[in-house]
């Protein structure tokens, strides 16, 4: 096969597409590369499970539908999954020692639909599957520290978070391990990681994605979305990912799949971009704020005009993320008991002895305290004054935001307070979760929201600008950050050693 001179794991998501489909490369040599890749650099932690045979044999599929013309969108290009999504070929544990060699018997409708398709639902993208990425356990975290199976470092700075839940997909985009990784987003855990390790990731309008097959956190507030070096790449997996599940997931929209490239290039006269003022108050680290500000000024030049907007809940959403976000995860951890899933405790004296062994050494200290919080904020007598007012703050937020939509097409500001901090640099829960106040607010409403490299701050750590959109305005969103992406060159920059 003829050679392209570039190396493989510099070429975009767009660009190994049409490497392969020009057949350039073969999906093999490509799966080859990025495998042999992701061992010389396995000191980041990003991976939890590869499996070499099934991921060549993927390759050698794709291959064979490229050279028969039956070949999909992506067909061959590698992509690497949150270990939150379920996959038949490899173990899958939510970063959790309680899901420890966990096999499921089926695959993720999101992991179908970048691969062979869902049965019933037409072929996939043919995507070639590298393995599993580390994150959070069961996605709870900012820092990829609550995983059972050890941190992940930041391609940036190997003493630094990669941010979390998704930290191991970030880090494997950020150091080229995989053009493409699948993150899920409750609270910002994938816009959070990608501003921090310096990639493009978004999360769509909850319902957009399919559910089916991520293991559960909070489900009001689960969504799976792309993680790629630029928001073309996030825009055809995103187009592949979604469409509508009901059988499998009755919360999925019915909304048929769109092709969320198809805008990328729209001009950005005239937009108005909202930018709230609560989201640029003092506890905005200085670094971060300069970076953003350059953005927005980037942005003028491209024809856009700023909007003053006031977010004025924005402080709240952390009590209410903290008090719905737990409560939901309380219910759906129930169901890991000894019995049904993955780990049981080795001695126990009888059932219920089981199922409290089995849950004290399974889950880890994180998990524990959002367990407890979840069945406080539920219970007789707390339920009214914690859940019940989380939820009618939690509309008001909403509320608050179609206000802010009636001034401004889209609203941008930072993605989280400051750049990625030292591991084991958070000695107390409470740091983490006030580190989430510029994510939040768009999770509890449901809102798409994607975040954009946007330069540089302290000690040279990536500064991500988030960008939120109305309900399924994806595509106008990946317009906006791809404009912004042609005209500048902070994606394609690249960690020292890379
Ligand atoms: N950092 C938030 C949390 O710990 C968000 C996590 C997420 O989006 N999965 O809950």
């Amino acid at each position: 096969m003829t050679h392209i001179s570039t190396d493989l794991h510099d070429l975009t998501v767009a660009q190994l597409a049409k490497a392969l489909a020009e057949r350039q490369v073969s999906a093999l040599e490509t799966a080859q590369h990025f495998l042999a890749r992701g061992q010389t650099h396995n000191a980041l932690g990003a991976f939890l499970d590869t499996q070499a045979d099934v991921t060549l044999a993927q390759a050698r599929a794709a291959d064979a539908r490229l050279a028969a013309g039956t070949a999909g969108v992506l067909d061959g290009v590698p992509v690497a999954h949150k270990d939150i999504f379920v996959t038949r070929d490899f173990a899958t544990t939510a970063g959790s020692k309680m899901l420890k060699g966990y096999q499921s018997p089926f695959d993720a409708t999101v992991v179908s639909r970048l691969g062979t398709g869902v049965p019933g639902q037409g072929s996939g993208a043919g995507m070639v599957t590298l393995g599993k990425l580390n994150c959070d356990e069961f996605a709870m975290g900012s820092a990829n520290e609550n995983s059972a199976y050890g941190p992940v470092k930041n391609p940036w700075d190997a003493t630094r978070t990669p941010g979390g839940s998704s930290g191991g997909s970030a880090a494997a985009v950020a150091a080229r391990l995989a053009p493409a990784a699948t993150g899920t987003d409750t609270g910002g855990s994938i816009r959070q990681p990608a501003s921090f390790c310096g990639v493009t990731g978004i999360k769509p309008t909850y319902g957009r994605a399919s559910r089916y097959g991520m293991v559960a956190f909070a489900s009001s507030l689960d969504q799976a979305g792309p993680m790629a070096r630029t928001a073309e790449d996030c825009a055809l997996l995103l187009s592949a990912m979604c469409g509508p599940d009901a059988d499998r997931d009755s919360t999925s929209l019915d909304v048929p799949s769109e092709d969320f490239t198809r805008a990328l290039n729209d001009d950005l006269a005239g937009l108005r971009i909202g930018v709230p003022a609560e989201f640029f108050g003092d506890g905005l680290a200085p670094d971060v704020r300069a970076a953003v500000d350059a953005a927005l000024k980037e942005y003028e030049k491209l024809g856009a005009k700023l909007v003053p907007i006031s977010l004025p809940r924005t402080e709240l959403s952390i009590p209410v993320y903290y008090i719905i976000a737990p409560a939901e995860a309380s219910s759906n951890l129930s169901r890991f008991d000894g019995v049904k899933f993955g780990f049981r405790a080795d001695k126990y004296t009888d059932l219920s002895d089981m199922y409290q062994q089995t849950r004290d050494q399974g889950f880890g200290d994180e998990v524990k305290r959002r367990i407890m919080i979840g069945t406080y904020v539920l219970s007789h007598g707390y339920y009214d004054a914690y859940y019940l007012q989380a939820q009618k703050i939690r509309r008001m937020i909403a509320d608050d935001f179609q206000q802010a939509f009636k001034l401004c097409d889209v609203i941008a500001g930072p993605v989280a307070p400051t750049v990625a901090w030292k591991l084991g640099g958070h000695s107390d829960p409470l740091t983490d979760y006030l580190a989430d106040i510029f994510t939040l607010p768009g999770s509890l409403a449901g809102l798409p929201g994607m975040s954009v490299p946007v330069g540089f701050g302290a000690e040279h750590m990536p500064v991500g600008m988030q960008l939120i959109g109305n309900y399924l305005s994806e595509s106008r969103l990946l317009n906006v950050a791809h404009r912004f992406q042609q005209a500048t060159d902070w994606h394609t920059a690249k960690p020292q050693g890379i």
